[in-house]
């Protein structure tokens, strides 16, 4: 679930940050002013490294508490990125003299378990044992006392670190802090300094909203002030041992990462990993820049201007692991394509659809998107953010947690939910600025019960007789509009025939839109009359364009399908699919006349052919019925055969030369001139597109394509 989230905020500050932990180690300000360069790189710049320990405890948490987390491969990970670090700072700790001396063992072990192997390397040992603590202390302690402990662990780091100066003149406490660096250099590590940055990210998990953006932002600049005057009086007045570790740090962190999951909006993956690799490369990219100031003894320009040094230096590291970050992408899109069945989708698609059917429109008449069942099975946060960008802001979903998904990810505007809620959950459709319809006159006096104002849309029945109050209780109607805690936004209908064009359907329709309308007037006559009016759905707008209203719900024509493959239409928008399925031949088999293939040896040979095993299947969404289905392979339309199962089916590749296990068939989609539309699977399983892709298995990977 995690990865679906998107924190814009989040990731625009992991860059930052690693940016910040450069400036730390090449203090851009040295030869300006002393005292700016102090705030800047001991003071300010210490919110990086709690950052990241704050936003692994937040992604963390949430899994942690789905029961969907693994230590193990948590560990598996950083273990991984740190072996290669170390690795990749080898030569320079051979270099510096690191490994010999008679102690040698003994600093190694203390350095990969504690100070890192190479200065900003501490980290990963850090995360690791740091996430070890939280995980204890979340087993075995209630919240609270988990969090008491973490405070005291830092409280410990604290005395140890920035105020090392003050420790140190009690006898007490020095002997006590002699022991501690027995065992590592400094309290700036797993066991001090990140568990309680961790447990504050946790925090966030569950209400990624704690305070308003005003009180956050009064918060961040309180702290940041104090944690200011806390760092100068430090370092004129004492000697601490190292100055990672403020008091005032933990509210300036709390107020931040606050403000950072404010800022929302689409995910910024590649920013992710290059701030990683930032942060891994960038000693290496001082010590070549000082290398090659000294060997071509430009340091006076190169070094001692800090300024340029610094900008240098961020320079070489962005660029490279731009270069990292470009090469991995490759290799994880090649990835993508290698999975065992995946959905593409194809976003291009999509505005185009979305252009079209604008262009059908009336003027005036804006878009809602409806995005229930997670967009038609094409995934719902990223279609509703892409045409987010487009300039839709008035989305509808089927159920409360479907909004919520939406809004927790970043979508503004309208958000409509088009079924029933249950009313005592009125609270969240309030909290996070949800539309529920109404239904009828009786659910609207439960809604207004709770005493707390809510946005609705009133749902009219004008003929299909499922959700709306009847359009002949006018009285009802009216007296909807006199419940005080009820904002009514809007009113709509829906239309059960606009697919038809035979003359009794149209007829229907049309006595449909009067319906509406009977009551719209109506309404106005009583001067509720700036309510947004919607009607058409996809058919609706298709089939009769010239109805004018404020939005036009589009579902599935906005996804490039038609219900039924051969309808016609009588506004022609040329549309286009937007997804496609693909899946992979896991085995290739040779038969014998008579043979069977697979479950109640359904399909048997009549002469000798030979078959392919395809990792596709019910469960991923395929009808079962799917009898007389194709799939395309290398361009060519094979037929499916024998009995579809769960997760494979049986396809015959008989005139099919130089097949191969792992080629690529696809299911529904386009291969050179060949096609399958949705349109005609659904068509042969006896069923409609909406229903087709709606039920595509979660199991498909999506892989969403953007040409340019
Ligand atoms: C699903 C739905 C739509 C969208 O219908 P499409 O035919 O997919 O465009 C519109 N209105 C309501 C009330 C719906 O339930």
């Amino acid at each position: 679930m995690m990865k679906d989230r998107a924190y814009k905020g989040i990731d625009y500050f992991r860059f930052i940050a690693a940016i910040l932990v450069i400036a730390i180690h090449t203090f851009p300000l040295l030869s300006v002013n002393t005292e700016a360069d102090l705030i800047l790189t001991r003071v300010i710049g210490r919110v990086a490294v709690p950052f990241f320990f704050m936003t692994t405890g937040f992604f963390i948490f949430a899994s942690y508490d789905e029961g969907s987390f693994s230590y193990k491969s948590f560990l598996l990970k950083i273990v991984k990125l740190y072996g290669v670090s170390i690795l990749l700072y080898l030569p320079l700790n051979f270099y510096a003299g690191h490994f010999s001396g008679k102690y040698a063992g003994a600093f190694i072990l203390k350095n990969i378990f504690f100070n890192g192997t190479f200065y900003h390397l501490w980290y990963f040992p850090a995360i690791i044992i740091g996430v070890g603590v939280f995980l204890l202390l979340l087993k075995y302690c209630k919240m609270h006392t988990a969090i008491i402990i973490a405070l005291l662990l830092y409280l410990i780091g604290v005395f140890g670190d920035s105020y090392y100066g003050i420790a140190n003149e009690i006898p007490f406490l020095r002997n006590f802090y002699d022991i501690l660096f027995f065992f590592f250099d400094y309290t700036r590590n797993g066991l001090f300094f990140s568990p309680i940055y961790l447990f504050l990210g946790a925090l966030f998990s569950k209400i990624p909203q704690r305070h308003s953006f005003k009180t956050s932002m009064v918060g961040l600049l309180l702290s940041l002030s104090i944690l200011m005057v806390e760092g100068l009086l430090i370092h004129h007045f004492s000697a601490p041992k190292h100055d990672s570790m403020y008091i005032a740090l933990l509210p300036s962190m709390y107020f931040l990462f606050q403000m950072l999951l404010l800022w929302k909006g689409s995910s910024h993956k590649s920013l992710r990993t290059i701030a990683m690799l930032v942060y891994i490369i960038h000693p290496w990219c001082i010590v070549l820049i000082r290398g090659f100031a000294r060997l071509t003894k430009t340091e006076a320009f190169f070094i001692d201007n800090s300024i340029l040094h610094f900008t240098l230096v961020t320079l070489l590291s962005v660029f490279t692991s731009m270069i990292f970050n470009f090469i991995w992408n490759k290799e994880r899109k090649n990835l993508d394509q290698k999975g065992r069945a995946w959905l593409e989708i194809d976003l291009s698609n999509l505005k185009h659809n979305f252009l079209q059917l604008k262009d059908v429109l009336p003027k005036g008449c804006q878009v809602m998107a409806v995005v229930k069942a997670n967009a038609y099975g094409h995934g719902d946060i990223q279609i509703a953010y892409e045409l987010q960008t487009m300039g839709v802001n008035a989305f509808a979903v089927a159920s409360l947690e479907e909004g919520i998904r939406l809004r927790k990810n970043g979508i503004k505007g309208c958000i409509l939910i088009l079924g029933y809620i249950y009313p005592e959950e009125i609270n969240r459709v309030i909290k996070y600025d949800l539309t529920q319809t109404v239904i009828d006159y009786h659910y609207a006096t439960v809604l207004n019960q709770y005493g707390k104002k809510i946005k609705v849309h009133i749902k009219i029945d004008t003929g299909m007789n499922r959700l709306g109050e009847n359009f002949h209780h006018i009285d009802e109607i009216t007296k909807i509009f006199q419940l005080p805690n009820l904002v009514i936004e809007g009113m709509y209908t829906h239309l059960c025939v606009a697919d038809s064009q035979i003359r009794k359907d149209v007829a229907f329709t049309i006595q449909q839109v009067e319906n509406f309308y009977k009551v719209v007037d109506y309404l106005k006559g009583l001067g509720y009359s700036s309510l947004k009016l919607h009607i058409q759905s996809s058919y609706g707008v298709l089939n009769y364009p010239e109805i004018s209203c404020n939005y036009a719900r589009l579902g599935i024509a906005l996804y490039g399908l038609l219900s039924n493959e051969m309808d016609e239409t009588k506004a022609k928008a040329k549309l286009r699919p937007v997804l496609s399925i693909k899946a992979r031949i896991s085995i290739i088999k040779t038969l014998k006349a008579s043979e069977t293939i697979g479950y109640g040896r359904q399909f048997v040979a009549n002469t000798p052919m030979k078959i392919a095993t395809v990792t596709l299947g019910y469960a991923d969404g395929i009808p079962r019925n799917l009898i007389r289905g194709h799939v395309l392979l290398r361009g060519v339309k094979v037929p499916i055969i024998g009995r579809i199962c769960m997760d494979q089916l049986t396809i015959d590749v008989t005139n099919i030369p130089n097949v191969e296990q792992g080629d690529i068939v696809t299911m529904i989609g386009q291969e050179g001139k060949e096609k399958i539309t949705a349109g005609e699977v659904a068509g042969q399983a006896g069923t409609i597109t909406n229903e087709l892709v709606s039920r595509l298995g979660s199991r498909l990977e999506k892989v969403y394509l953007k040409k340019l």
